[in-house]
């Protein structure tokens, strides 16, 4: 990554580089969540729609299972990442109230505070002084944010939309093995549903190692053998509720 972009002044080439890093950065997390909410989708959904039809051939009774696991699953992904990024946003916001206070009662200190912090990355006193200065009478609180907590005051998290995309992403996850089961002639459910599952957990493997820049093959090998077994187990439980005639 570091090869990537040459030429430049070696700092004002860093700068650069960094910014990008950052807004590239934010969007491969995002990237890579709403893969991991669809793989969530594809498995969970995968193993109920499937041990449901260890037990019975009825579609109405496979519809249901699979459209009830869809839902419950995406509204507890949404409700999950609603309660998680509300909680991160309050105390982003709590962080914000007691700099914006230590600003209007110990400015002296702030500024000191905050020329330490621009001298650990790698100014000199008086340059870090004056850096510091500036930034101060510019925003002071947009620095002491950046700087010192490392949130950017105008881009918190919102809960709703992470609400929103990890409905979205396990939505689009669960309908693959739901659709899979539920269209295709008895006979034909189980395999279709197996292996277009198997192969879904193949490219969403495949993407995520890659977002991570790890190599993929283990990562689509321990991905596919997880979907395998979610479907192995519910299908051998489902044949035996079936057997017994439950
Ligand atoms: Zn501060």
């Amino acid at each position: 990554m570091n090869d990537a972009v040459p030429g430049g002044t070696p700092a004002g080439g860093r700068a650069h580089q960094e910014a990008h890093h950052g807004a590239l950065g934010s969007r491969l997390n995002w990237l890579r969540a709403a893969v991991l909410g669809a793989n969530d989708g594809i498995v969970s959904t995968a193993g109920l729609v499937v041990g449901v039809a260890g037990a019975t051939t009825d579609r109405a009774a496979l519809l249901t299972a699979g459209l009830s696991g869809l839902l419950a699953g995406s509204m507890s992904m949404a409700a999950g990442e609603y309660v998680s990024v509300s909680t991160q946003r309050d105390s982003e916001r709590a962080a914000l109230a007691l700099e914006r206070r230590e600003l209007r009662e110990q400015p002296e200190a702030e500024l000191e505070e905050l020329t330490e912090l621009l001298e650990r990355r790698g100014l000199s006193r008086e340059v870090a002084r004056e850096a510091a200065a500036q930034l101060t009478a510019r925003d002071a609180l947009r620095a002491h944010a950046r700087v010192e907590l490392g949130i950017d005051p105008d881009q918190l998290a919102n809960p709703w939309h992470a609400a929103g995309a990890s409905f979205l992403a396990f939505t689009v996850g669960a309908l693959l093995p739901l659709l899979a089961i539920v269209l295709p002639p008895a006979s034909w459910r189980l395999p279709v549903t197996v292996v277009s599952v198997l192969a879904a957990l193949v490219v969403t493997g495949w993407i995520s190692a890659g977002l991570g820049a790890a190599k993929p093959g283990r990562a689509v090998a321990r991905n596919v053998a997880g979907g395998a077994l979610a479907m192995g187990v519910t299908y051998a439980a489902g044949t035996l509720l079936g057997a017994a005639g439950v």
